[in-house]
């Protein structure tokens, strides 16, 4: 495991971007967001990385997300934190895809069981490489249990707070792993505006969802993944459970990025951001032509990591969307816990809510022709399914009494 952590690779970051003005920062600088309050990205010299990794010395690494170092922001290995970062596989559901064209891209078997720990892994490496010793953050569980796995794992201070209903295995799970967690009564925006507070005194660096710069970078791994995977073509449509975006915008990054080294051509999925449609701010501002998504009120959906209120890149979000030719979609509770429950009875795969979300979307785009059979179609199971409350299973057997074969 880890066989591309053995060797130090050039690095090729030469500044960072305010993604709304473009406005240039320093590299190797500690950044939050842009002066205009918005996400900074991340920019490399991709002449000079198409000139040092040529695609056939990528293809002859293994497979895991360190893989692509050139094409990431850490500078120095030893800043590495790994749990083991393995490419996540893609697999079909034949029976509750509805008979389309579908595959799962089962990021459950991620270290922390969620993608979470792709952006975390980045971040924590960063916050290293510049001396960060203590960290924030507001989540809705996953990143935060991502978040003090790998900053306990190097020595790094964290603080994480939660919305009091978040499920009870993710807030044991942080603690667990080294944090010290705090339900909070209220959403995730609300916790986000406590990190904030404690951030202006100095207390603590932020690491709410896109104020800091490198987590999209570790995101981007999905897509750069998902065209290795694919041969170097990218599927039809892509289904995303849609919080606060990071994926969606890191893969729409991924693309340009692929494209600029001439590994994949012009072509784009279709990208749909999916949400709760008790928590849908993206799917409202889509439909209603905003360039911007107002908060949600009153969120509510069993699907949490998706349960975000307001984005801080939510342009960012509705602009890729938007340039891809796909939509924003809501879809219903009855219909996410179905679409999970379907899959893992079914197709033997545990969804959680999240990817559940992005079944019981996709079904429906095929009912309505949104999305063709024959079109070939990647969903993100987000997290395992493990993490997640599953119906009760009440049978019991006395083994001293007379069973009854035949009724079992
Ligand atoms: C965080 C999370 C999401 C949302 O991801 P973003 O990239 O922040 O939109 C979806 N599903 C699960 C399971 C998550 O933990």
């Amino acid at each position: 495991m880890n066989l591309n952590l053995t060797t130090d690779r050039p690095t090729f970051v030469t500044h960072l971007e305010c993604s709304m003005s473009g406005e240039r920062y320093e590299a190797d600088q500690l950044h939050g967001l842009s002066r205009v309050g918005r996400p900074l990205l991340v920019r490399y010299d991709l002449e000079a990385v198409k000139a040092n990794l040529p695609r056939r010395l990528l293809e002859s690494r293994a497979t895991d997300l360190w893989r692509w170092r050139e094409l990431l922001p850490v500078r120095r290995t030893d800043s590495i934190v790994s749990l083991g970062e393995i490419e996540t596989p893609l697999i079909p559901i034949p029976k509750s895809g509805g008979g389309g064209n579908v595959l799962v891209k089962d990021e459950g078997r991620l270290p922390t069981g969620s993608f979470k720990a792709r952006g975390l892994v980045m971040a924590v490496a960063m916050a290293r490489e510049l001396g960060v010793t203590k960290i924030a953050m507001p989540t809705n569980g996953n990143a935060g249990a991502a978040l003090a796995a790998y900053a306990s794992r190097c020595g790094i201070e964290t603080i994480v707070f939660c919305p009091e209903d978040t499920p009870e295995v993710n807030v044991r799970e942080i603690a667990m792993q080294g944090a010290r967690v705090y339900r909070v009564n209220g959403l995730i925006d609300d916790c986000g505006a406590i990190v904030g507070k404690g951030a202006a005194e100095g207390r603590w660096f932020d690491f709410s969802t896109l104020k800091e710069p490198y987590r999209i970078e570790g995101k981007k791994t999905m897509g750069l993944e998902l065209a290795a995977q694919l041969g170097w073509t990218l599927p039809d449509a892509i289904f995303y459970p849609t919080g606060g975006g990071t994926g969606l915008i890191g893969m729409w990054k991924a693309f340009d990025e692929l494209e600029q080294l001439g590994w994949i051509g012009s072509e784009r999925p279709r990208m749909y951001a999916v949400q709760a449609s008790g928590c849908a701010p993206i799917v409202r501002a889509f439909e209603e032509g905003q360039e911007h998504a107002e908060r949600w009120e009153d969120a509510h959906t069993v699907a949490a990591g998706i349960r975000v209120p307001r984005a801080v890149g939510d342009f960012l979000i509705l602009r890729a969307v938007r340039e891809s030719g796909g939509k924003a979609v809501g879809v219903g509770d009855p219909a996410i816990l179905a679409a999970v429950d379907d899959c893992a009875r079914r197709d033997g795969l545990l969804l959680c809510p999240e990817g559940g979300a992005t079944l019981a979307a996709y079904r429906e785009a095929l009912r309505t022709g949104e999305v063709d059979e024959d079109e070939q179609v990647v969903l993100f199971n987000c997290a395992t399914g493990l993490k997640y409350p599953m119906p009760e299973a009440p049978n019991w057997l006395d083994r001293h009494g007379p069973i009854d074969f035949d009724a079992l």
